[in-house]
């Protein structure tokens, strides 16, 4: 049986990044996933995620995103490729909802650079925005976005070339733990570890059933539209954004990768799903809830759609991440629960990871992401 200092389950975003952490620390890595590297059915697909800065979610991730941003321009470096593109964000909403008030209080608290617009302000800078009189936003020049699928193909690329094994097309069947160390069985072998981590996205409650509850699995759809107004919705004349309105909360990108600017709507029709089952097809329905928010509020981008598809949050009960031992078995890791905003945060989630495997914890402040929150 092949023996390995780590295996890391699933090479997606945080896989992939958390191999490449480890094998650039010496360790002897094996990663294991299920389908194709990378692939579509999980939640790091559609070409494109936001980054931003003023973290309307909680001004402690802020430091965590200002390596995250520095790691991702050092892959770039690393592997000649261009993966972060900077294009300024935008937290939009009425003046007193949590994305204003709280991008507001990460730009203050962190000191980051940024400027607040009224409706009005924000059509005249950024004229694909036609919010209605009572939204403002809050501008951050630093937001931008990812090349998700790219980015995992630098990290395993990366973490290749400092002798990593990366098997695709290899489900993990069982783990588990054995004295100090752990064993895994997959659709093809056993191999054993010192250390295991566990980054399975949709699937990570398969892996840890007594957490499944934690990481609920969602249906998402998002969709590619051709502007009406090609010049409003174009690389550097429109930045990212995240919108609370009274339908929900939306998002979206430039032209970019696809010949059409890029929507989406958290939580979308609300749909739990079974990774395994989920519905991939795109329904009528699907299409409205997100046609609802373009024609309301970026009316020149109501042109016709160029693409549409199907991905995966894992939702915890608060929205935050999951990022720690296992309470049993100290030599076990788990990162999940990215709740729809963890791919921007990829890069430093590997390094966090490798850090705990080799030193026991993080200097970066991770209390938000512990297990323990949960225990009543
Ligand atoms: C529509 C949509 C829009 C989003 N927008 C943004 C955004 O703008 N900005 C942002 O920061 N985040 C965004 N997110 C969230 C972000 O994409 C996710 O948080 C992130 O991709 C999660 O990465 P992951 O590695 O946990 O999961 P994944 O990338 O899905 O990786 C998990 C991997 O584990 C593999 N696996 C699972 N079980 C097994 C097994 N038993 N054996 C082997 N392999 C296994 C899977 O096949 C998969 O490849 C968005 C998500 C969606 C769905």
């Amino acid at each position: 049986m092949a023996q390995y200092d780590a295996i890391v389950i699933g090479l997606g975003g945080m896989g992939s990044a958390t191999a490449y952490r480890l094998a650039r620390r010496g360790v002897k890595v094996l990663g294991l996933e299920q389908f194709d590297i990378p692939h579509d059915r999980g939640s790091s697909h559609g070409i494109t995620r936001i980054i931003r800065l003023a973290y309307w979610e909680h001004p402690s991730y802020v430091p965590l995103l200002r390596r995250a941003y520095e790691l991702w321009r050092e892959l770039e470096n690393i592997t000649g490729e261009r993966l972060l593109v900077i294009t300024g964000s935008i937290d939009a909403g009425e003046e007193n909802c949590d994305t204003v008030k709280g991008a507001l209080l990460s730009a203050q608290i962190h000191n980051l650079p940024h400027t607040v617009l009224d409706a009005e302000a924000l059509h005249a800078r950024f004229p694909g925005y036609r919010l209605p009189q009572e939204m403002m936003a809050v501008y951050q020049p630093d937001g931008g976005f990812v090349l998700c699928e790219r980015a995992i193909v630098a990290h395993a690329t990366a973490a290749q070339a400092l002798g990593a094994e990366l098997h695709a097309r290899e489900e993990v069947l069982s783990w588990e733990a054995t004295g100090s160390g752990v064993q895994v069985r997959t659709s093809r072998a056993r191999y054993t570890a010192d250390r295991l981590v566990i980054t399975a996205g949709p699937w990570a409650g398969n892996l840890m059933p007594g957490l499944a509850w934690l990481m609920v699995p969602e249906r998402q759809v998002l969709i590619w539209v051709q502007p009406r107004q090609p010049e409003h919705f174009r690389l550097g004349a429109f930045p990212v954004f995240n919108m609370e309105a009274p339908e929900g909360r939306f998002y979206g990108l430039p032209v970019y990768g696809i010949p059409g600017a890029k929507f989406g709507k958290y939580h979308h029709r609300g749909e739990t799903a079974d990774p395994d089952q989920m519905d991939r097809e795109i329904h009528p329905e699907d299409e409205a809830v997100l046609r609802e928010g373009i024609r309301r509020y970026f009316p020149d981008a109501d042109g016709p759609t160029m693409a549409m598809t199907t991905c995966l949050f894992t939702n915890t009960p608060d929205e935050h991440f999951i990022i720690d031992a296992h309470a049993e078995y100290p030599q076990v890791y788990l990162a999940a629960g990215f709740s729809g905003h963890g791919f921007k945060f990829a890069s430093v989630v590997g390094e966090i990871i490798a850090d705990m495997v080799l030193e026991g914890g993080s200097d970066l402040d991770i209390s938000l992401f512990l297990l323990g929150r949960f225990t009543p």
